[in-house]
């Protein structure tokens, strides 16, 4: 499961697959309404625009998601290391005891040509759950997705658009491999897409609405089996 938790920025990157920030973060009232349809989640990223700036709804996620009985197994977030360091720390070091897959947890910071260059050591290095994955000394320009900034820049590459790939629980659920929740509450199957795909390339399906479509999906792709 995919959050993206706002999509303010406080960059503003040549390559950035989303285009431009948006005066948009997500309410509550997309957290609740998708955890309440939501039986288990194995993963939890929040992304953005830059997730550090709205620590708030990130801690509220684990609030419900503790409240619900429906806590991830572990949490991933990148961040450009710019803004509310510490809060972004504080909230995750709170949960981390409470994941059920700590060695699957990170935090990454994003490092490379087109991040600004940071003045200070960022606060986050010393997490015991940092992963440097995001540090690239020199990106290869060619595993930036030609989309949003990057698309107008005339970088990157095209990149791959996903569908979503549900299937039955054995139950009366579906299982989800990737959901994508934008900040303006639809849902997707692509982590990777700009805010102008997002409009124009996939129908919007509320968030209320996430497990019937899902269901809808499933049952097609059932029906398609026999
Ligand atoms: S790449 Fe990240 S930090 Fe850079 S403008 Fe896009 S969202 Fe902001």
């Amino acid at each position: 499961m995919i959050l993206e938790v706002t999509r303010r920025c406080n960059m503003c990157c040549e390559h950035c697959l989303r285009g431009d920030a948006q005066n948009l973060d997500m309410a509550e009232e997309t957290v609740d309404k998708l955890l309440e349809q939501v039986g288990s989640i194995a993963t939890v990223t929040f992304s953005g625009g830059e997730p550090s700036l709205n620590v708030p709804l990130i801690r509220y996620f684990f609030k419900k998601a503790r409240e619900c009985g429906v806590m991830p197994y572990s949490f991933y977030v990148v961040t450009n290391g710019k803004a509310n360091q510490l809060d972004l720390a504080a909230v995750l070091l709170e949960v981390y005891p409470e994941m059920e897959e700590p060695e699957a947890c990170g935090i990454s910071l994003s490092v490379d040509q087109y991040h600004e260059e940071l003045d200070t050591s960022p606060l986050v290095k010393g997490l015991v759950f940092y992963d440097p994955q995001k540090e690239h000394q020199d990106f290869d320009e060619r595993w930036v997705l030609r989309r949003g900034r990057a698309y107008e820049s005339g970088i990157g590459t095209a990149g791959v658009t996903k569908e979503f790939q549900v299937e039955g629980d054995g139950g009366d659920g579906v299982m989800v491999e990737e959901l994508y929740v934008s900040a303006d509450g639809s849902i997707y199957p692509d982590c990777n897409l700009s805010y102008d795909d997002m409009e124009s390339d996939y129908e919007q399906v509320p968030i209320e609405n996430a497990l019937p479509f899902l269901t809808g999906l499933l049952k097609e792709e059932l029906a398609e089996a026999v």
